[in-house]
């Protein structure tokens, strides 16, 4: 036996290192089958060189734990380790990197820390922060020469042991002494969790204990014919060596993309509406599949669901601010080199290549689904109404997406059609254009309780928009900040003469004189500080009372609500609406000439309660009232 000690000037490194460098001791197992993956994949290229003398033979990668001896051993076939290497890849660099660490980490304020931690890649060190003692007894796939099997042990000091071994197979097999108080690690349930969450995809088979099957004899039957299975132990294959999102999508089918959103989630049952299957090579390296989820009402649920990957070494389920914020909603798999593996979440949000693979990754997005809008726009707009959350969300929070969204982003008529929007601006420029020069696009954000105008702009031949999801209020905001020469307003907003303003006016049929006669008959009956009435000369065949609340007033209701409390210090906003009078429908001619107070009172009563009735406002006791009225007026 040999003894030896490493060169290394730093003494404290082990409990620095075991303290800051992850926060998580369990990456120590990704790290070390990492290695074992990267010895294994080493061999396999030198394999296709013909550099390699012997049969390859099974290459999986198993982990061993053994309670009893407080062991975890990691073992590999791959290309293994000669004395000399261990000394050069172990002692030396793996060692003195750690070193290099401990100097730069020192005296260090906690964003410079977490920025170094980044650039260290101290993957085998990280074993000694769960073991008191570490053994690699390894094998080269080398032949002739110092090529003997060695044994190497240290205790994470710098002093280590090296000696033959009488290893005979090829590869390596890293045994762990686990520490007391680490014992967890030696778990099948804690080791499992690990082996799922960091190792599920990775490219090398990855075997851990046993798994029962069930397995059908052959050639035998039970009495009524059907076939006879036994329970057999297999060994555990952790991983899907070969996941869906390294192949290509050429060779795929919508089936093996939904079997394999099942695999990612397999508590999810519900389907996923579409898939976007990325495979950059310039200019860095991305591949990854994401998935639009059906959403379910509560958005924040869904989040981070998306599972970064290095080299199909798992990084992070957490891609808050590595994706951009409206992306975050989808599923699936990003995999890319360029993501560092070592590093925190803060590191990872100020990496430059981060930011650029994130911007790559929302245009990529942009552009497959304006891909799938012109090759085939009937399946676009079936799935439009369940994909518009994501998509007005990208265009509400990133001025570039919104820029590409515009060329596939739809607006949906109350009729069920879907325009994009240089459609549906051609489709109602020249009807809806008010005195001001202004296109008004209508919508609707109920189809049944503003069904009454809804019809009356139909009557007119206008348009009408169904703005009826989460975040369309935002979004009006935000396109009428784009669309400079458009105006929105709700259908209900204003009477339909008001509502595009064409400065064509009916004259009326009451003079002023007659008007303020009425007027008062008409605010008898109503809340005074919640109605104001108007006169306006509508149509004969228009409503005789009609309410309206403005679009201002309205947005800016909704706006107290979002923001709970008043707007700036007014304290709350009261509820204001205006009582439309058609001053041109013989009903109000009739109640002006009506001499009779009673029954001018009942009449404009029964006007008022079907105008509030028509906007869904008559309610409770007013409501039960105007039903009794009604029954006595058909007797
Ligand atoms: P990195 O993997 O980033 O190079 P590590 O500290 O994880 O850093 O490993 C240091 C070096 O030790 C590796 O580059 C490799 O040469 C060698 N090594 C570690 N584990 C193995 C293994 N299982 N088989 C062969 N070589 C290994
Ligand atoms: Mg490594």
């Amino acid at each position: 036996m040999q003894k030896g000690k490493i060169n290394v000037q730093t003494e404290d490194i082990f409990p620095i290192i075991k303290k800051f460098l992850y926060s998580d001791h369990e990456i120590f197992l990704r790290e070390l089958i990492s290695n074992a993956v990267d010895a294994t994949q080493k061999l396999k290229t030198l394999a296709s060189m013909g550099k390699v003398k012997d049969e390859l033979g099974d290459l999986t990668i198993e982990v061993i734990a053994d309670k009893k001896a407080k062991t975890l051993t990691i073992r590999d076939k791959g290309v293994g380790m000669t004395a000399d290497e261990i000394d050069k890849y172990i002692n030396q660099i793996a060692f003195s990197g750690a070193e290099e660490f401990v100097k730069k980490f020192k005296n260090k304020s906690e964003a410079e820390q977490n920025a170094i931690i980044g650039h260290f890649g101290l993957g085998f060190y990280s074993a000694f922060m769960v073991s008191d003692n570490v053994e690699i007894i390894s094998k080269t796939y080398k032949k002739g020469g110092a090529t003997k099997a060695v044994h190497w042990q240290c205790d994470g000091s710098p002093d280590f042991t090296i000696e033959d071994s009488d290893k005979k197979e090829r590869g390596t097999d890293i045994i762990l002494h686990i520490s007391d108080d680490e014992k967890e690690f030696l778990e099948e349930s804690k080791i499992l969790e690990l082996l799922t969450k960091y190792s599920k995809f990775l490219p090398i088979p990855i075997q851990f204990g046993k798994e029962k099957n069930q397995e059908k004899v052959e050639g035998e039957k039970d009495k009524d014919g059907n076939d006879v299975y036994k329970e057999v132990e297999t060994d555990r294959i952790i991983n899907n060596s070969d996941p869906l999102w390294k192949k290509s999508p050429t060779d795929l089918k919508d089936e093996d993309y939904s079997n394999f959103y099942r695999e990612l989630y397999p508590m999810n049952f519900e389907e996923p509406l579409f898939h976007i299957h990325l495979n950059v090579d310039y200019p860095f390296n991305l591949t990854g599949v994401l998935y639009f989820p059906k959403l379910k009402k509560n958005l924040e649920v869904q989040k981070d669901k998306i599972q970064l990957y290095s080299n199909q070494v798992f990084v992070t389920d957490s891609v808050e601010g590595i994706v951009p914020e409206f992306l975050t909603l989808l599923h699936g798999v990003l995999d890319s080199p360029d993501i560092p593996l070592n590093v925190s979440r803060s590191y990872l949000q100020s990496d430059r290549n981060v930011k650029k693979i994130s911007n790559h990754i929302a245009k990529k997005v942009a552009d497959k689904l304006e891909d799938i809008f012109k090759n085939n726009r009937e399946e676009f707009e079936k799935k439009w109404d369940d994909i518009k959350v994501f998509i007005i969300y990208g265009m509400i929070s990133d001025e570039k997406f919104y820029e590409r969204a515009t060329k596939f982003a739809l607006f949906k008529n109350t009729d069920g059609k879907y325009f994009t929007f240089d459609e549906y601006k051609k489709h109602v420029e020249a009807a809806q254009k008010d005195k001001d020069k202004k296109i008004v696009y209508l919508y609707a954000t109920e189809l049944d309780e503003q069904y009454s105008y809804i019809q009356a702009a139909k009557d007119r031949a206008y348009d009408v928009l169904e703005m009826d999801g989460v975040l369309d209020n935002h979004f009006i905001n935000a396109l009428e900040q784009k669309l400079t020469d458009v105006q929105f307003k709700r259908v209900d907003a204003d009477t339909i003469e008001k509502l595009i303003d064409k400065d064509e006016k009916l004259p009326s049929k009451l003079d002023e004189k007659q008007q303020e006669a009425i007027k008062p008959v008409i605010e008898k009956n109503i809340n005074k500080t919640k109605f104001s009435v108007v006169f306006e000369s509508l149509s004969e065949t228009e409503a005789p009372i009609m309410i309206t609340q403005s679009e201002f007033m309205r947005r800016m209701k909704d706006m107290e609500k979002l923001g709970g409390g008043g707007m700036m210090g007014m304290g709350a906003l009261p509820e204001t609406y205006n009582l439309v009078v058609n001053s041109n429908n013989p009903l109000i001619t009739d109640i002006l000439e009506d001499k009779d107070e009673n029954s001018q009172q009942e009449k404009v009563k029964q006007m008022y309660d079907l105008a509030l009735l028509a906007q869904s406002l008559l309610k409770g006791k007013d409501l039960s009232d105007f039903i009794k009225r009604s029954f006595g007026l058909i007797k």
